[in-house]
């Protein structure tokens, strides 16, 4: 649980001038441009130089910088954010680049329920929360004598992929598996991948009602994964991997999708029954996050990780998405972040939406 005071930083806030702050990779010019659409001053976090790659998108650019030799030392600026009514939006690299650790004792308000990092870093913990849920993840394989059909292999604390394998038998998996870093056994899910993006909010009632606040679907993406997604190219997977040549699961980008609309109260009910756990669990998720999805032949869901905060999946979606745009033009999850904010700061609920 984090110890910080957010609420006593709140009352000092100036809530007519806040700050949105974030780092600068991942999914911050969609931020920053969200932010600025809905009036509030930007600033960006960056290691080093500034990032001069910023001059070419000036409306995704952030009205400041905040340079820092590395991220660890953002915790040394926190002071001077505070008297910038700095709210931090935390992104998947943001998280990363800090750690964990000190991203839960980061003194400054922070978008969403910062608790859920231990529900969701952790399998055990995730799987709890999902299948408690009533969702249906991939079967876990506990002995690895056991794998009888195409298993995916995931080491602990990897990230984006890397470093996963596919084994389709005990012998390849001990031939493949790294000695002395800790994993897990998935069953591999055969089907499409869909990566959701819902945003939920606990004090508005204006889309998909829940027992507390409402939900929505703002977009979906397919993540773009090298090489497993191009290595056909080359030949047949089985032939590739005669020659040593096993395919990866490095995120490179994300390609844009819908899905038919008949699977959408499915997508509306999995994202319910996450809202509704996490309730339960932690005070709840608050917020953007994403449920990572395979659909099977039998338009069933398999959903095999959860991400609970802003998704780089979102980034095709800077002016809107075909779901985002029957809630409003032009909404971007960035922008629907800021305009949570800014709906908080006016009804006096920052406390409810930042920990
Ligand atoms: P993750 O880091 O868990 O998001 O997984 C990285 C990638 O591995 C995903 O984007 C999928 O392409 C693939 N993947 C993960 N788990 C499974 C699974 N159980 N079955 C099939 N593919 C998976």
């Amino acid at each position: 649980m984090t110890e910080i005071n957010i609420h006593g930083m709140l009352t000092n806030y100036d809530k007519k001038n806040l700050t949105i702050a974030t780092v600068c990779s991942h999914s911050s010019l969609q931020i920053f441009n969200g932010a600025r659409k809905e009036g509030f001053k930007t600033l960006g976090i960056a290691v080093g130089e500034k990032r001069k790659y910023y001059d070419a998108f000036p409306l995704g650019k952030p009205d400041e910088f905040l340079i820092v030799k590395n991220y660890k030392e953002i915790l040394k600026h926190t002071d001077e954010l505070q008297e910038k009514n700095a709210i931090v939006i935390p992104h998947g690299s943001f998280v990363e680049y800090l750690g964990a650790e000190n991203f839960l004792k980061l003194d400054l308000p922070t978008f969403g329920n910062r608790n859920v990092l231990m529900w969701e870093s952790n399998r055990d913990k995730e799987r709890i929360w999902l299948e408690g849920a009533g969702l249906t993840m991939p079967r876990e394989i506990k002995d690895p004598h056991d794998i009888d059909k195409p298993v995916i292999v995931k080491y602990h604390g990897a990230k984006g992929g890397k470093g996963f394998f596919i084994a389709k038998t005990y012998d390849e998996f001990k031939r493949r598996l790294e000695k002395g870093k800790p994993f897990v056994i998935q069953e591999f899910v055969l089907g499409t991948r869909y990566y959701l993006h819902y945003f939920y909010s606990p004090i508005q009632d204006n889309a998909y009602k829940l027992s507390k606040g409402s939900l929505q679907l703002l977009s979906m993406d397919r993540r773009d994964e090298t090489t497993i997604d191009e290595v056909q190219r080359l030949g047949s997977i089985a032939e590739l991997e005669e020659l040593g040549i096993h395919p990866t699961f490095v995120v490179t980008g994300n390609i844009p999708i819908v899905m038919r609309e008949s699977l959408l109260p499915k997508v509306f009910k999995m994202g319910e029954a996450v809202v509704e756990k996490s309730l339960k669990l932690f005070d709840g998720i608050i917020g953007s996050f994403c449920l990572e999805t395979v659909v099977t032949e039998d338009l069933e869901f398999k959903v095999f990780e959860i991400s609970a905060r802003i998704v780089a999946g979102t980034n095709p979606y800077s002016f809107g998405s075909p779901y985002s745009e029957f809630i409003q033009p032009d909404l971007s999850t960035g922008r629907r972040i800021a305009q949570e904010i800014k709906y908080a700061a006016k009804k006096n609920q920052l406390d409810k939406i930042l920990t």
